[in-house]
This record gives structure tokens, sequence and C-alpha cells, in this order.
């Protein structure tokens, strides 16, 4: 049985469901989820994320680490966390790049919250096993300070959607049709308090907020600092940003339950207040291409360049890629939730 029929068969019984369960079973079923299945990332998989685009990229956030920690007062002990680590480059150039500071390293005590178990093996492969994991973040120690950072996470959770209709606002289902096909429907919502034009799409994920709930508690109980990274939007908004990527190519989002990495846009503007309702602080979000020109991209992409001057062409269009607002630098966005106390690099204020 595919995981289309399954569904099917599921809605038949006990009737259509959420948005948000329709996700979680694509993304996270046992036997078929697009994660616990067949993650595929890449060139060669279905999509790429910054730091498949260059090392430059978890270089510098390496670097945002170091200084943060220093900012903190240089804790003797702190947990470094990577949330939804993928194939573990991301860690794999941060560490590269925090070497530079022996003490930090030596401080360190690394955990990467992963839960998807093919990749969690990727991961054993390319970073060896001196680290630690854990399915959930409860599961790492909160007894002491935390750096944390996740690249492209909250795009993978759950989200719902409301339809503003004449009568009110109704929640998108996924139901069957006529013949028998996955389809979207609506059912009756709760009224919610929010004015919008007939037809406006209201999307909420309570697993975004939920997740920025833990990190920012933990942050204000033993101090520290996240970086959130995504493509999102940076202010309220309306709109159906649900997208099903395989193999590169976008595709409907019933089309291929199971099959297709499923994703939709942070919600940064519900992701800081749930962060600030636990006494966390949280900085103007920067844009990605403003946050990795403040830790100095322009430099390091020289240095490369110069050390590889066969490799400069290659490594012009990588920071092209990650910083121009034609392709990453504007869509994604960083997001900094942390401790009072201090105020890690890039998020100063502008005077
Ligand atoms: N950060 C990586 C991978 C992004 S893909 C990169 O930038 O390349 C999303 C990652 O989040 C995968 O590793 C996926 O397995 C993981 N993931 C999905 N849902 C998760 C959850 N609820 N908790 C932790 N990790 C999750």
């Amino acid at each position: 049985m595919s995981l289309r029929e399954r569904l099917a068969a599921q809605i038949r019984a006990s009737g259509p469901l959420s948005l948000a369960q329709y996700m979680t079973a694509c993304l996270h079923d046992p036997d078929f989820g697009y994660y616990a299945v067949r993650p595929a990332l890449g060139e060669g998989g279905d999509f790429i994320t910054a730091p498949l685009v260059s090392q430059m990229f978890g270089e510098l956030i390496g670097l945002w680490a170091v200084e943060t920690w220093t900012r903190m007062g240089r804790p003797a002990r702190f947990r470094l966390v990577e949330m939804g680590p993928g194939d573990g480059t991301l860690m794999s150039d941060l560490l590269r790049a925090a070497r530079l500071s022996p003490a930090f390293t030596e401080a360190a005590d690394v955990w990467l919250v992963e839960t998807s178990q093919p990749l969690h093996d990727r991961q054993r492969q390319a970073l060896g096993d001196h680290l630690s994991w854990a399915g959930t973040l409860g599961e790492v120690p909160a007894d002491a300070p935390m750096i944390l950072v996740a690249n492209e996470l909250l795009d993978c959770l759950p989200v719902r959607q409301f339809v503003r209709t004449e009568t009110g606002w109704a929640e998108r289902m996924v139901g069957l049709d006529a013949a028998g096909a996955l389809a979207f429907g609506l059912a009756a919502a709760p009224v919610l308090d929010r004015i919008a034009p007939v037809g406006a799409i209201l999307e909420t994920s309570p697993a975004q907020a939920a997740i920025a709930d833990e990190i920012a508690a933990r942050l204000v109980e033993a101090g520290g600092a996240a970086l959130l990274i995504d493509y999102g939007r940076a202010v309220p908004g309306f709109g159906d940003t649900l997208q099903a990527l395989c193999r590169h190519r976008k595709e409907g989002p019933l089309e291929n339950p199971g099959e297709a990495d499923l994703t939709v846009h942070a919600d940064f503007p519900a992701v800081m207040a749930a962060a600030a309702a636990q006494g966390a602080q949280t900085p103007q979000i920067l844009t990605q291409g403003e946050f990795l020109v403040r830790l100095g991209i322009g430099a390091r992409a020289e240095a490369l360049a110069a050390a590889r001057p066969d490799l400069s062409g290659a490594i012009e269009r990588q920071l092209e890629r990650l910083v121009a607002p034609d392709q990453m630098g504007e869509l994604f966005k960083v997001a900094c939730i942390h401790s009072p106390g201090f105020v890690p690099p890039a998020f100063e204020t502008c005077p």
C-alpha cells in the first residue's frame, strides 16, 4: 500500500486531514515519509541549501559562533547544537572555521538534533562519533549555555491554512474528490480575528512557534544565542506558501505524497513573538545577504580566490548565489534569539 492509498483509506474512515496532519505524514511517516525514507539534498537530489552552495556559509557561521561565545564570557562548557543538520556540511564547515579558537572547540559539547535516520547516518559519516545526537531538543541536556543553529528547519514544520470565505474563515483540508483522489477542501474553522479580503489565505504554524518557544526558554534559563535561517516573511502577511519539490522541480503538493519535499515559508513574526514571550531578546531580522556581508563574506571570498585562482570564477558565483538580492540574499532571512546581557555579532543595532 502506498502513502497515497493509506491516506485515502484514513480519510474515508475518519474524515479529511488538516494540512498540518497531511504534511506530517508526508514528511515523517515512519514507512513512507520523505525524511524518514528518502531525503535527497544536493545537486543530484531534490533541493539544495546554502551550506551546499558554498563552504563560506558554514565557515562564517563558525566565526559567528566563536564571537558569540566570546561575548557570552567564554563559558568553559556550553552546548553547540544544530537542529536539522541535513548531510552535516554546515556543522563540518562551522567546526573547521572554529578551530582558530581552540578554547571554543574545547568548551563545545556538540549535539545534532535530527528526526531522520538516513540523514543521521550521513551525519555520522561526515562528522564521526565524537558528538551526540538527539531526536528532539528536549533530549539535549539544558544545564549549560547553548549556541544553536538551524538552517532550513522551520520551513519543513507543518502549517495549518485558513481561507477567508464569503461567510468567514474556513480551514483548508485534504480530503477526497468524487473520483477518490486527494483534493483540497474547506471545513468550518474557529473564528479568527484577522481582517482580510475574501480569498485570502492565512498560514499558522504552531510547530514553528513551539520550537521558538522551547529554544527561547532554554536560552533565558541558561544563557546563549540561536540563529534561525530560512526563507520566509519578516513581516506578517497572507498567502499560500506550501510547495512541493521533487528533483529541483515544483509539483502539486497532493501529487506525490511522501516522494516530494514539502516546504512552507517560515513565519518569522510568529517565531519571534513566541521567543519574546519567554523573555528572550529578538533583535531585528536580517536578510541572509545583510548577515553574510556584515560577517565579512566579501573578504572571505577574496581570500579563497587568492588561494585558488583556478576556482575564482566559481567562488564569485557562489558569493552571488548566497547574497545577491535576486538569488538567496533577500528571500532568506536570519533571525537571532538570545539571552539578555550581550548582543551577538551582526545583530548590533545600527546607529
Ligand atoms: N540544515 C540542512 C538541512 C535542511 S533540510 C541544510 O541546510 O542543508 C531539513 C532538515 O531538518 C533535515 O535534516 C530534516 O531531517 C530535519 N528535520 C525535519 N523535521 C525536523 C524536526 N522536527 N526536528 C529536527 N530536525 C528535523
